[in-house]
Parts: structure tokens; sequence; C-alpha cells
């Protein structure tokens, strides 16, 4: 996949418009998970490359920051018209070194564009507050300015939705930008700096630097980098917080999760099964959202486990290309030995081992997929709190079922974990409903819905460990996350003539 990059064979940098091979000797393979194949090098960048990317952004603020909002706006709605036009394109360069199903690679690019739609609202989002008359001749209002250059680190499980949930917002805000994706699938941000150009985005204003702990390590110490916004694993998101903090910066920080799904006795049990399949194996669980747990309260597990082994059995996991694939490939040969490495302790633990997803042959998955990440879906049973499968994230398609009497044990059981993204009670009960939405520690929270990730303009975000900072990204959050707020207060001399004052001044 060379498509995108200034080097053939290469995939390298973005940086004052320009696609530019960097000053860095260091490479990392990219891979089509489906099949193995290694289809690229990805240049890691040097420290000097995040300097130059600093830079462009830097020089390319002042004017960015004065040009009208309903201008940057117009930019906007012409990246989302050719957002539009390469929906499918942007959904292939995803499905091939993600390995996601091409369905779901468009539903990614489509989550992500339902952003920049939001974003071309900009100008009726920073409108400020006015108070006429705060004290006889004197007028107050607040208005909100962008910070500068502003950074994202974005992680490999969605290459185009999360890289969106920041630089949309932040850029047309007014701030310049620079982007440091995932070096295991960084083809579809060079793809967007492009399109972005096309649509008439300034030189400078958007630019990226692919990757690894070096580029981001020179981005949040960087001095001319006012904010960074981190989506990845809890341990990293901790790191880029304190960091960044230290050196002075705002920074918002999403971090890992294990996502509960309580079954109530009075669930719709088809419902429920088809919510448990497509949210614990969807993208091979390699979601931050992806249901990990079923916690199956009372006499439900009888009823919803027989029904759950048969549907982890007969999924169809195939080359993400096929448009009948349900789970593709996991993303890389490390990502399938840490997973098979999690089943092997679950079995160790003590868990009840359903369904094992570890004898899947990728040869079934298509043609050249033999050598391909490839494992079918995995069903545990009697999963217990203290089990390390239940603890941590394994970020892959293997689904726990911890078992549990009532209502309350479901609550206290979620509300003792050490994530918070998202959560999701199915019932019949409105009462269940509205206790555990307003009881549950967690950021998201789905009734009856597996996955209730947030639309635009309500803003992405979890609690405990799977957020460090203030803000959520995108949304009202987003827009208060990337600029400041001045409040100015004003007097012309002719409307109120006096002399010095010495007092605190009050309402005349
Ligand atoms: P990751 O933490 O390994 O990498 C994320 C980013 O950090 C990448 O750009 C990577 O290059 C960089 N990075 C990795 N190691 C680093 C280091 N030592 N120092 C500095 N930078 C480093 O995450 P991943 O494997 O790419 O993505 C999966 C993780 O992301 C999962 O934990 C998942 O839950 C999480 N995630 C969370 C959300 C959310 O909204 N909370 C959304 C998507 C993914």
């Amino acid at each position: 996949m060379t498509s995108a990059s200034s080097k053939p064979g290469s995939i390298a940098h973005f940086i004052a418009g320009q696609h530019a091979p960097g000053e860095s000797s260091r490479t990392q393979d990219v891979t089509n998970p489906a099949t193995g194949a290694v289809t690229a090098k990805v240049a890691l960048g040097a420290i000097a490359d995040v300097n130059a990317a600093v830079a462009a952004a830097n020089a390319a603020f002042p004017a960015w920051a004065d040009t009208p909002p309903i201008r940057r706006a117009r930019v906007m709605f012409k990246f989302l018209q050719l957002l539009n036009e390469h929906k499918d394109e942007l959904a292939h360069l995803i499905t091939a070194e993600h390995g996601k199903v091409f369905t779901d690679a468009q539903g990614e690019v489509s989550r992500g564009i339902d952003i920049v739609e939001f974003a071309c609202g900009i100008p009726q989002l920073l409108k400020g507050d006015f108070t006429d008359q705060v004290s006889t001749g004197i007028d107050n209002w607040t208005l909100r300015q962008p910070l500068g250059v502003v950074a994202g680190i974005t992680p490999f499980n969605f290459p185009v939705m999360v890289p969106m949930w920041m630089f949309p917002v932040a850029i047309a805000a007014g701030n310049t930008f620079v982007l440091k994706p995932s070096p295991t699938d960084p083809s579809p941000s060079l793809r967007i700096a492009e399109l972005f150009k096309e649509a008439g985005l300034p030189d400078g204003v958007f630019n990226v630097v692919q990757g690894d702990k070096v580029a981001v390590d020179a981005l949040i110490e960087h001095p001319d980098v006012k904010a960074v916004s981190f989506v990845g694993s809890t341990p990293i998101a901790n790191y880029i917080y304190e960091t960044g903090a230290r050196h002075g910066k705002r920074v918002q920080a999403l971090g890992g999760a294990k996502n509960h799904m309580v079954v109530m006795p009075d669930a719709d049990i088809d419902q429920t099964v088809d919510a448990l399949i497509g949210a614990g194996y969807g993208s091979a669980g390699e979601r931050c959202m992806a249901i990990s747990v079923a916690v199956l309260v009372g006499d439900v597990a009888d009823k919803v486990i027989p029904k759950l082994i048969e549907r982890t059995k007969s999924l169809k996991v195939l080359n993400g290309t096929n448009l009948a694939a349900e789970m593709g490939p996991i993303v890389t040969r490390a990502a399938h030995e840490r997973i098979t490495g999690y089943i092997a302790l679950g079995e160790k633990e003590g868990a009840k081992l359903l369904v094992d997803g570890r004898s899947f042959d990728g040869n079934v998955a298509g043609e050249g997929c033999g050598d391909g990440f490839w494992m079918g879906g995995t069903l545990f049973d009697h999963v217990t709190p203290e089990m390390r499968i239940y603890k941590e994230e394994i970020f892959g398609p293997v689904l726990s079922c911890v078992r549990v009497a009532n209502f309350k044990d479901a609550v206290d059981l979620i509300n003792a974990h050490e994530f918070g993204n998202g959560v999701s009670c199915f019932t019949r009960d409105g009462n269940v409903a509205r206790e555990f939405s307003r009881r549950i520690q967690v950021g998201m929270v789905g009734i009856n819905v597996p996955i209730p990730v947030p639309m635009a303009w309500h803003g992405f975000g979890g609690w405990k460990k799977s957020l460090f900072g203030d803000m959520h990204a995108y949304g009202e959050e987003g827009v208060r996350f990337y600029t400041k707020q001045k409040s100015i207060m004003q007097r012309w001399p002719e409307s109120t003539p006096k002399g010095a004052e010495f007092v605190m001044p009050t309402a005349k």
C-alpha cells in the first residue's frame, strides 16, 4: 500500500501541505492482517519531523485563527463533501491495514463524518455570551479563542474515526493541528490530509507525523504545542496526561475499557443475544466500546448461554473484503498472541471455556488467508471478579459471562471495576433502567443499546481509568477543550465620565 506516500513502497508524513519523507531512517512494517503480508513500511518520525510539523502549524496559526469562522466552516463543508465522495476509498484503506470488515469500516468513516458535520456549525458554537449594562455604561461579554498548535495521538482501532473526534473541531475552532496516528494503520491519515488540502485548507493547518514513542514524546514536550488529545491504552493515556500536564499543556487522554452488559431476567432474549454477539465480536472485539463482559442476572444465564454458544460458533469469520464477513482477522501477530495468551490464562484460572476461538483455521477465511492473524470468537462462562481475564482489557473477540444473583450485585460489580468507559443494561423494566443509568459509575450508558457511542453533538468519554482529564472528546466539550475563554468588559469614555476609583467596582 503506497497510495498516499512520497516514497514508493513507503508511508511517511504530511507537513506544511506536502508529503514529506522525513528525517528518520527507522521504519515499521505495515501488514495486511488478513494475509499476514507486509504491504508497506511506515516511517517512524524523528524529533526533527515533529519540530518541522509543529513549526509549520505554528506558522499557519495566526492567519487561520484570524479567518472568520464562517469561512473556516466553508472549508469544512467542502471537506465534508469530499469525505462523502471518498468514503469507500477510506474504508478500503482501513480494511487493508486494520482488517475490520469493509461494512464496519464504512460505518467507522460515517461516524467520523458526523463530527465534521458538527464542526461545520462552528460559527454558532463559538458564539459568546453578552451582558448589556453590567454597570452604567459598561457591557461585559465572553468569547472563545483558539489555543494555537494542538496535537492528536491516536490508536490503531479507528484510524479514521478517532482522529476525527479531534481535528475537525480543533481546526474549525481556529487551531492548527499535528496528528500522530498509529503506525499499525497509517495510510488513512495521509488520504485525509490530501482531501483536506483539496478542500482548501491552508498549508500547515493540518499535519501528519507518523511514528512511535519518539514522535509522541517530542510532541507532548514541545513548547509550542498547547494541548494534546490522546486515545489509546490506559498506561499510555496516564503517561501522556502526566507528561503533558508537566509541560504545561491541556490534556485529554482517553484510555482502555472493560465494558459490561447487564442482562436482566425480563430482557428480550433474542435481542440480547444479537446485541452480545454484535458488540462482543464486531471488529474482532477491538473496539473501546466492545462488550467484553456479559453480566447475567438470576436465572437468565440458562436462557442466554445456549444461544450464545450456537451463535459464537457460527460467526462468519472471513476476509474483511468479503461483504458476507461478520468478523475479520486480529490486527497484528502480537495482538493475536496476547489474546490467545488470555484464553489460556482463563482456562488456567478456572473459567469454563465454552467456545475456543484458537482452533480457527485462516484458510477458511478466504483465499491467501492462511498466514493471516485469524481466530474465531471465544466464549467463557463462570468468570469471576478476581480472575485476570475479568479485570484486564483483552481487546479481542473474547466474551466473558459473569453470573450474579440480582440487580444490586450487577451494579456493585461494575462500579468496583477500574474502567468506566461504556456499559449497557438490557431490561423491559423502566425503573430498573432508570436506577441503572443513575447509579452506574460509567461515562456512557446504553439501555437496550449495546454500544452507546454518543452522537457528534453529545461528546464521548469514559470515567475512572478510561479517561484522564476534564473534558470529553468532541461535542461542546470538544469546543471548550480546544478554545480558551476571554472575558471583555468595555466602557466608552464619553458614556460615564468619572474620576479615579479605589474600591472594588460594583454594579452602579
Ligand atoms: P496504544 O496505547 O498502544 O497506542 C496509542 C497511541 O500511543 C499510538 O499512537 C501509539 O503509537 C502511541 N504509543 C504507544 N506506546 C507508546 C509509548 N510507550 N509512549 C508514547 N506513545 C505510545 O493503543 P492501541 O493498541 O493503538 O489501541 C488500543 C487501545 O486504545 C485499547 O486499550 C483501547 O481500549 C483504547 N481505545 C480507547 C478509546 C476510548 O475512547 N477510550 C478509543 C479507542 C481505543
